[in-house]
This record gives structure tokens, C-alpha cells and sequence, in this order.
């Protein structure tokens, strides 16, 4: 038999199966999904087994064989080996690349050369080795191999020795491939099988009766127990228990034990709410079609607590209930612990939880419970769109419009085009949620609605069959009302310009200097809001206007007081804040901005009993700190909860009242045709942590840009408006849904490579039938021109952007004319990597 095998090189060259024969006694093992270790070249490699074959068209005396099998069972599935191949081309990115993301870290592999004793070595070699080096030698002998490079650094004189050893045959070289990390061990202890006679256990309950406790215990838990738990529960010492293990009367054993993130924690059983009218038509529609076994989608539209999540839960409860199993992705699930807290009242350990607060040894068991194990319902960050489920019924993407459901390193991907995939596979369903969906969601499902109108009012049956393995149509549910009629808060657009004109200096207008203060007195408590991106602060001089730039990119650097540092965001560069101007020594250098922090010196100065909380990078970089701070302002032991987006997001706080966003204008100023629909999502988002519960609420947005389209049409919750207004936007650039995008960008130290890089890049493209001219208008190629920010870490970065309607083959395409470039990309060592819809346009 032979495997074809994708191994751990992501380079365009090795971007394909290569055949290995897999030896008899790995038969059993090598499955499609498997992880296996295969030499590659003078390598070994970590690989995944594709596809398996009867014969090669590689000449079979050539074939070299699987050294070793990396796992008991695969850990990928068949359709996600599927899925990754399918991710390699639509992406434009080497499959492997797919295939490692769905996996998590722990299962990267790493590499460890050592050196090893042979086996047939005499004893005249062993004594002459001994004799030149008695140290090295018997560091080796011990175990009979050893970490080379280890060796080098303990004895680093060594390395002529070792040479020559290994050259006389005495000593080999040999390669490993292992993971990461290694499953946690501990000891347990476990019942024997032979029943006790109860004149053994009298006699026990005479002379020691502490250790009869200890059977008693085990017998109650009905299966081993950790011996560390045994110790705390009874209070006894380790020797007690080691000497009914002496007597026969237990075992003690090593263990495998899976951690969890969430042990400990309590979780208050939740049940089913009565829904709302408009939440049970929802939630039958998507029940019914999960039962249909066929692949749907659906965008559940709904303003901010009108209920989705319930929707959620109950449909997922279902779809358990089926036999089917279920992944919810939320944004960014560190930011929104109270999410993982539903999840887990309702399902309790059926849940595995996956994001990028656990600790990897934490992810890899929550991962596993999902594989192999027990947990049927996967509540994640992006990457859990992977989770290897093998009967999967439904799939949720709640706040569907958030940027961070696309990766922005290689691979790619948008996981709402990979949950169509896995859909499309399973007959699966797909349901996206979102109080704000993004503009090009939005304009599928209405040209859904559309379409289906004009069927029905033309006498046709709407339900059409279509041909298998196309994306099912977006069907449009809209939950309009909240939960309970709460109204939705009331929202006052405030212009800052209109302040400074009449004396205010203060970063708050009037209306939210006295919000604060009234909610103070009443004390209720309060959100504010500063948008971090594009108001970073920056370092300016007074007298010549010098900014501090980060010497390796073109991008002003970031004062981060704490640390008494001056930071570029995105090499990482460092340097202390200046005391004096570079450029003319004046001592009057400022940091400028309005950060998080200087929002908060200003709290305190206007209401010096202020309690705050602040939440932005400089405050959660711990694991834990996001929930930590969090429980603070539930327990009421803040007024204000201040900081960036990440306050915006899902959070419920029964006694906010107030919700301030400080600057609303920040991304609208930013070079980016999503920039109004991002500042739309934004302050909706925002306003709806308002009057979530009895209290009213209120909001405050300062702006100045009172009048821009996306401010007025959020202070008046009117989606529609805004998408209408938002669509016209889009056709008047032909930005999408009017089109779509592709980005190629390509980087190096040069100008001048670059420059020439372009030249033939568009020339490739010519080559592939992608080019302005011939294809008469159907696609645009806009570059080369220097990216937006136009150097990061040295290098200078250059881009093209395809714009393009009904053309076919796309990536295809761009992979055939990148492909012919590759030589003189690798001659020059130029980067280059395309992103297929891409969301921010750096
Ligand atoms: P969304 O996800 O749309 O923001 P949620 O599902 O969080 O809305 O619901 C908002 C609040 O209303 C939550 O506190 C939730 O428990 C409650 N809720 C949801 N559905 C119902 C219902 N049918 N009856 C009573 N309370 C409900
Ligand atoms: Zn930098
Ligand atoms: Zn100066």
C-alpha cells in the first residue's frame, strides 16, 4: 500500500502529495487524517496522510517508506483533509498550511537530531570512546542516545569528537519528530479486581482505620481517582495509601489526565425560556432544517438582546438531541467570558471550549474531547470552525460582521466560507447572527428575499432544488423587537466641534460630564468607550513638529506609559521615551492621542471618588484578566468600565445606564472603503450594553462628524437606512457586494525589485487572461502602488488589488501567473501572498 503524503515544508515546491510504501507493520495505523514522521531528503519530516493509493507512478524501488506513525487514531477527519485541499486553492496558500491550522499547537511537530549508540557497537569501540572522552561518552551510554545539540552546548569542545565518532561508525546521527507537548501524567489510584474478604477488612477496621476510609472512598467513586485528590479529600499522607497498595488492597498507577480550563468552576444550571413569538418562528424554521439533513443558511438579523442567543441554545439542544453535534464560533471568546458561561450552564461538560486565553496544554485536551472523547458541543474562537466533529448539525457564527473571523496570516480563510464547506459536507446547517450584519451578508440574504418574492408572486413553488454541492441560498430571519419590549436606549449624538466653540476644553462633552455625574449619585454604573485603532498615542515635539517614527517601519511609534517605553504595534520595536527632541532638543516633547489612560487621569480629576476600571492591552495581557476585571464591575466594585473595543462586545451588566463613546470618528477616518460600516457596527454595539435589563438606558456619542451617515443612522437603530445609504457607497466605487477583491502583496528591502516584481506580476496576469483590457472590463487590476503602511520590519511593500464580478477561477488564476514568478521571487527573496477577500487593507 501507499500513502500520499503532505509533509511539513509550505513552499510552493512541496505544495503536493508525494507517495511513501507503508511498511507492514504500520498497516493497521496509516489512515487518511494520520500524522506520521517520513524521511524527505536527507530529513525527517512531520506529514499527513492525503490519500492512499494500491500502486505509485513513482518507480516502487524508489519509494521510501513512513518511519513512524505520530498518533493512535488521526487526529484529522477525511473531511478535513478534504477541507484543507479545498482551503489550499480557494486561498491560494499551500494546503499543509490549512491542514496544520485545524490542528491545535500541541500537534506542531518538533524536530530533535540525536545521537545514538548502535546497537551492534563492540566493546573495543565502547573503551576507546570512553578512553578520548569519559564524560561525553558516558552521557550518551546512559540511555544510549542523546539530544545532539544539547550534548554540543553541555561539552563545547566537543564537536571535532563527536565528528570523528560519527564518522567511524560509532555513533549515529538520527532524527525525531515528536510533539510539542507531552500528555500530562499523573498518578492514580485504582481498585484491584479480587473482591476483599471481610476478614481482611475487619481486620483493617482494627489496625488501620484511615486506610479502610480510603477503600471506602473508591468504592463510592465507582472508578480510579487521582492520588493527589485522595490525599486532599481524606486528609491522610501518601503513605497511607502506598501501603494498601503494598498489601494488594489497590493499585497505583500512572494516569493520562486531560486538563480543564474550567475545573472548579460552577456553573448554575440554565433551562429552556418560553420563547417570544417572533424567537419561536426563528427558531422553528432553523430546527426544521436541521432536522431536513440537508445544508441551509440562514442570517438570523436581530437587534441587540432581541433574544438570539436563546435561539441558539435551544436549537442546539435539538440538534443534541438528534444525535448531531454543534460549534458555535463567538468573536474573540477571551473577551466575552459570559458566553462560555451560557454554553456551559445549558450543556455543562458536553461543551469544549477553545481560544487563545488556555494554556496550550489546556487546548490540546479541550480539542480531544471533541476527537475522541466526549464533548459534543464546541464553543470557539475562528479556528473552532476545524473542530473535528464527524456528525456535525450546526454550525453558529454569532456576530457574524466581526473582523476576526478571518485570518489574517496564512491561510486566509473567512470561517463563514468554511462553515459553508463543512455544511455542504455534513448537511449541515449554518446560521450567522448579528445585530449589524456585514453589508455583503446582508445584500445576499435580501437578494434572497428578493428573488423568492418575485417567484411566489409569478405563481412558482419557491423551494427549488439546487445542484448538490452549491452554497445554499442565505435565508433572511429577523428578530425585531428585544426580549420583554425593553426599549432600546435612547441616543444623543453630541458634536465636539459645537463644545470647543462654547469654552469646553474637557475630553467630555457636557451632556456626558453630567451623565456621569448623575449616574454617580445613583449610583449606577457606567461603559466608556475609546476606539483604540487610529488614536494610539503618539509622541510629537511642541516646537518642531517631530514625530517619533519606528526606525523599521513607516508608522508612527505608541507611548506606552507603564513601561516608561515608546513601542512600534507592529515589529515590536522599543525604545525609552525621549527627554528632549531628536530633532531639536526642545524639551517640550508630548505624547499625544487620547488614550485609555489619559481618559482615565481625566476621571479622576473631574471626579476625584471615581472608581474605574480600565480594560485595554496594557491591562489584560494575563491570562484571566479579562474575566478578573470583568467579575470586579459585575460585583460592583467599579463605576466605570473605560477601554477599546473589547468593552463594545457581548457583555450584560444589569445596572449600566450609561454608555459613552469618547470619539466616534476614529475609524472613519481611516483609508478603508468598510470604515463607515465598521463605525455603524461599532457604536450599535456599544449602545446596545445599555438598558439591557430594567433600568432605561442611555447613550452618549461624541463626534465630529455629527453628520456622517453611519453616526446619524445608529443614534436611530436604523439598520436599513444605513445599509441602503451604505449600498450606494459601495456601487458608486463598485466595492463589494458590488465586487469582489482580491490582494496580492508582495515585500522587500528594495524599491527597486519591487518596482520590477510588479512589472512582472501584471505581466503573469496578462499571461492568465487576468488583465483590464482583455476581459473587457470584467476584471480591474489596480497596482502595483506602494501598500498603506509601506514598509513594516525593514522591508518596503508593495500591492495589486484585483477587482473583479463574474469571473470564474479566480484564485486558480492567481496562482498560475504567482507560480510562473517563482524563481525570480526566490532569486530575489521577495515575498509575496495573495489574500482572496480581503478585510483590511493594509
Ligand atoms: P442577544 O443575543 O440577541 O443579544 P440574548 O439572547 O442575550 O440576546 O437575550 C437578552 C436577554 O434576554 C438575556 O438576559 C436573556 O436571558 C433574556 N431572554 C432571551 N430570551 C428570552 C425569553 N424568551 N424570555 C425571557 N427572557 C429572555
Ligand atoms: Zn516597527
Ligand atoms: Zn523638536
Amino acid at each position: 500500500m501507499i500513502a500520499n503524503v503532505i509533509v511539513d515544508v509550505p513552499a510552493k515546491q512541496t505544495d503536493r502529495p508525494f507517495d511513501y510504501r507503508i511498511p507492514p507493520l504500520l498497516a493497521d495505523w496509516v489512515e487518511v487524517g494520520s500524522r506520521v514522521a517520513v524521511p524527505f531528503g536527507n530529513r525527517l519530516l512531520q506529514g499527513f496522510v492525503v490519500g492512499m493509493a494500491d500502486v505509485s507512478e513513482m518507480n516502487p524501488a524508489k519509494l521510501k517508506e513512513i518511519g513512524s506513525v505520530l498518533d493512535p487514531a488521526p487526529p484529522l477527519t477525511s473531511e478535513l483533509v478534504k477541507l484543507g485541499i479545498w482551503m489550499g486553492r480557494e486561498y491560494v496558500c499551500p494546503s499543509l498550511l490549512a491542514l496544520q491550522s485545524m490542528l491545535p499547537g500541541a500537534l506542531k511537530a518538533k524536530y530533535k537530531r540525536l545521537a545514538v549508540l548502535p546497537d551492534e557497537l563492540d566493546e573495543d569501540a565502547r573503551g576507546r570512546m570512553q578512553q578520548e572522552d569519559s564524560g561525553l561518552y558516558a552521557c550518551i551510554a546512559r540511555k544510549g542516545y542523546y539530544d545532539l545539540l544539547s550534548l554540543i552546548e553541555q561539552f563545547p569542545a566537543s564537536s571535532a569528537v563527536l565528528k570523528r565518532w560519527m564518522k567511524l561508525g560509532w555513533l549515529e546521527e538520527q532524527q525525531t519528530v515528536s510533539d510539542r507537548l507531552r500528555k500530562k501524567k499523573q498518578l492514580a489510584v485504582y481498585p484491584t479486581d479480587v473482591p476483599l474478604s471481610p476478614e481482611a477488612l475487619a481486620q483493617l477496621a482494627r489496625r488501620a482505620p484511615r486506610q479502610l476510609e480510603v477503600l471506602d472512598y473508591l468504592r463510592d467513586s465507582s472508578g480510579p481517582v487521582l492520588l493527589s485528590e485522595l490525599i486532599a479529600a481524606l486528609g491522610i499522607s501518601a503513605g497511607t495509601v502506598k501501603g494498601l497498595a503494598d498489601k494488594g488492597m489497590l493499585v497505583i498507577k500512572q494516569a493520562e489526565i486531560w486538563r480543564d480550563p474550567y475545573a472548579g468552576r460552577q456553573f448554575k444550571a440554565s433551562h429552556r425560556l418560553q420563547l417570544t413569538s417572533e424567537q419561536q418562528a426563528a427558531y422553528d424554521t432553523i430546527k426544521h432544517a436541521v432536522q431536513s439533513g440537508d445544508a441551509h443558511r440562514f442570517l438570523l438579523h436581530g437587534v441587540t438582546g432581541s433574544g438570539k442567543t436563546e435561539i441558539y441554545l435551544q436549537t442546539i439542544e435539538d440538534c443534541l438531541s438528534m444525535g448531531k453535534e454543534a460549534i458555535v464560533l463567538v468573536p474573540e471568546i477571551s473577551l466575552t467570558p459570559q458566553m462560555v458561561e451560557r454554553f456551559k450552564s445549558r450543556f455543562g461538560d458536553l461543551v469544549a471550549v477553545l481560544h487563545s486565553r488556555l494554556s496550550q496544554g489546556e487546548r490540546y485536551d479541550e480539542w480531544r474531547k471533541i476527537r475522541y472523547g466526549t464533548a459534543q458541543v464546541a464553543v470557539g474562537a475562528r479556528s473552532a470552525v476545524f473542530a473535528p466533529f464527524t456528525r456535525l448539525g450546526l454550525i453558529i457564527i454569532d456576530e457574524e460582521h466581526e473582523s476576526s473571523y478571518k485570518q489574517e496570516e496564512s491561510p486566509k480563510y473567512h470561517a463563514r466560507e468554511v462553515a459553508v464547506q463543512r455544511a455542504l459536507h455534513h448537511g449541515a446547517v449554518v446560521v450567522l447572527g448579528s445585530a449589524t450584519p456585514s453589508i455583503e451578508t446582508y445584500a445576499a440574504a435580501l437578494q434572497h428575499e428578493q428573488r423568492e418574492a418575485a417567484a411566489s408572486a409569478a405563481g412558482e413553488r419557491s423551494e427549488r432544488t439546487l445542484p448538490s454541492g452549491s452554497t445554499p441560498p442565505l435565508r433572511l430571519l429577523t428578530l425585531k423587537r428585544r426580549v420583554m419590549d425593553r426599549p432600546l436606549p435612547q441616543i444623543h449624538v453630541v458634536d465636539m466641534r459645537e463644545e470647543l466653540r462654547e469654552g469646553n476644553r474637557m475630553m467630555f462633552s457636557r451632556r456626558l460630564y453630567e451623565g456621569i455625574a448623575k449616574r454617580l449619585e445613583r449610583r449606577e454604573q457606567m461603559v466608556l468607550l475609546l476606539n483604540r485603532r487610529g488614536y494610539s498615542t503618539f509622541v510629537m515635539c511642541r516646537s518642531c513638529g517631530y514625530v517619533v517614527q519606528c526606525p523599521h517601519c513607516d508608522i508612527s511609534l505608541t507611548y506606552h506609559r507603564r513601561a516608561g517605553q515608546i513601542r512600534c504595534h507592529y515589529c515590536g520595536y522599543t525604545e525609552k521615551e525621549p527627554g528632549e527632541c531628536p530633532g531639536c532638543q526642545s524639551r517640550h516633547i508630548r505624547f499625544f492621542g487620547t488614550g485609555t489612560q489619559k481618559v482615565e487621569e481625566e476621571l479622576y480629576k473631574h471626579f476625584p471618588d471615581i472608581r474605574v476600571i480600565r480594560m485595554d492591552v496594557d491591562t489584560t495581557g494575563e491570562k484571566g484578566s479579562h474575566e478578573k476585571w470583568l467579575n470586579l464591575f459585575r460585583e460592583k466594585e467599579a463605576d466605570v468600565l473605560l477601554g477599546t473595543q473589547m468593552v463594545a462586545k457581548g457583555l450584560d451588566f444589569p445596572d449600566v445606564t450609561l454608555v459613552g463613546v469618547i470619539a466616534a470618528d476614529t475609524v472613519l477616518n481611516l483609508p478603508d472603503f468598510r470604515s463607515a460600516e465598521k463605525t455603524f457596527q461599532l457604536l450599535t454595539q456599544v449602545a446596545g450594553r445599555a438598558g439591557r435589563h430594567e433600568l432605561p438606558g442611555e447613550v452618549v456619542i461624541q463626534t465630529y462628524h455629527p453628520d456622517h451617515y453611519s453616526v446619524e443612522m445608529a443614534a436611530k437603530h436604523d439598520y436599513s437606512a444605513f445599509f441602503a445609504r451604505e449600498m450606494r457607497h459601495r456601487q458608486s466605487g463598485l466595492y463589494p457586494p458590488y465586487s469582489r477583491l482580491a490582494l496580492i502583496t508582495f515585500s522587500h528591502p528594495d524599491i527597486p525589485v519591487l518596482l520590477q516584481t510588479g512589472e512582472r506580476l501584471i505581466h503573469a496576469l496578462a499571461e492568465q487572461g487576468v488583465s483590464e483590457v482583455r476581459t473587457s472590463g470584467r476584471v480591474e487590476v489596480l497596482g502595483p502602488v506602494a501598500s498603506s503602511i509601506p514598509r513594516i520590519k525593514d522591508r518596503y511593500r508593495f500591492q495589486c488589488m484585483l477587482k473583479y464580478r463574474h469571473e470564474p477561477r479566480i484564485p486558480e488564476k492567481i496562482r498560475a501567473a504567482t507560480d510562473s514568478l517563482d524563481e525570480w521571487l526566490k532569486k530575489h527573496q521577495v515575498q509575496l501572498s495573495t489574500d482572496m477577500n480581503p478585510q483590511v487593507m493594509l
